[in-house]
């Protein structure tokens, strides 16, 4: 089902669009395409992208500094449309959801069970990114909104990299880049470029990881006196959780970050052999199956302890499943 968003949005004077915290590239890319579209097609209409404030490297894409992450007193919203994540993951702009008039959801991650009135949710989807850009009708698209799509797009999808890239998924991504943006050094500028204390962190969470279940996981932890200490932010630790799956042998890998006395976030990144949209959910986070998340309390050792027993769980019930439906090997986004 493809959503007709000018259609849901016909007659709107105030539009509100948000998503998850922690934006990461897919997030913003996606909020910002959708509010340039928006914009365009009404421009009469009141359109406001709420965001919890988005990485630096994200600057050069039109919207960037229109992105309200202050949340203050705002009229209901005659349409309030949440991407990339369920209504109750954004934060403060969740009380614009709650009094707006009409919701719409749109996401591509498996957990997310339609959280407005109108859903549009599609988990075999690599990114909300390539969503939008099925929205986006083809007189509107312009090298701006290409832009910030094809951001979403490389970022969910590691650089076409993971096994959510689909032909469909290089088709757009040829469309865009069609529009003549200095796509090579987007790419390395908002994906592979590390700022040289996020490079030193993510030295330090490499050095200090340790691997368990016979190397089939590792683990690295950051603590908040770590953070401090280089003066880094949730944002610049992007990235390290994939470098330790690269580690030959890993199947999982879990980083972790300290957010409170007893209390972690954590990433999970894994490989066909788990599912760690299941990990994550059993602990009432989600994601996709090779890369969610969730919050857990604990000391260190309580929380790699509870994840073990989960990922070991997961990782039986795919060897058997793989065991019984031969040449099957459970792939999917
Ligand atoms: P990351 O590890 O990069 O923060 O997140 C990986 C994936 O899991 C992303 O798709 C992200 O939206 C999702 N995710 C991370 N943390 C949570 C969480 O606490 N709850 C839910 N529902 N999803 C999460
Ligand atoms: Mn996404």
């Amino acid at each position: 089902m493809k959503l007709n968003i000018l259609k849901e949005c016909e007659g709107a004077g105030r539009i509100g669009i948000s998503g998850h915290v922690r934006p990461d590239g897919d997030c913003v890319g996606a909020c910002l395409a959708l509010w340039q579209y928006l914009i365009k097609c009404f421009p009469e209409a009141y359109v406001r992208v709420f965001l919890e404030k988005p990485a630096a490297i994200f600057g050069e894409l039109k919207g960037f500094g229109e992105i309200d992450s202050e949340y203050g007193e705002e009229d209901p919203f005659d349409v309030f449309i949440v991407l990339d994540s369920s209504a109750d993951r954004i934060g403060g702009a969740e009380k614009y959801f709650r009094a707006a008039k009409k919701t719409i959801n749109i996401d591509h991650h498996i957990s997310n069970r339609g959280s407005g009135q109108v859903n549009w949710v599609e988990p075999q989807v690599g990114s909300t990114s390539e969503l939008i850009c099925d929205l986006v009708e083809e007189g509107s698209m312009d090298r701006e909104l290409a832009m910030a799509l094809y951001v979403g797009i490389i970022h969910d999808t590691g650089v076409f990299q993971y096994s959510n890239t689909t032909p469909d998924t290089l088709e757009k991504a040829a469309r865009l880049i069609s529009y003549g943006f200095d796509f090579p050094r987007l790419v390395r500028e908002t994906f592979y470029q590390k700022s040289y204390v996020q490079a030193q962190i993510m030295g330090r969470a490499l050095m200090e990881s340790v691997r368990f279940m016979e190397g089939r996981c590792i683990v690295s932890v950051i603590d908040r006196k770590t953070m401090d200490f280089y003066q880094v932010e949730p944002k610049d630790l992007d990235g390290i959780v994939n470098q330790l799956l690269n580690i030959e042998g890993t199947d999982c890998a879990i980083f972790m970050y300290q957010t409170g006395v007893l209390e972690y976030k954590v990433s999970l990144r894994s490989n066909e052999k788990v599912d760690v949209s299941r990990v994550a959910g059993y602990f009432g986070g989600g994601g996709h199956m090779r890369a969610a998340g969730c919050t857990l309390q604990g000391t260190f050792h309580d929380c790699v302890n509870n994840l073990s027993l989960q990922i070991e769980k997961s990782m039986g019930q795919i060897e058997k499943s793989a065991g019984t439906t031969e040449g099957k090997n459970g792939q999917s986004v």
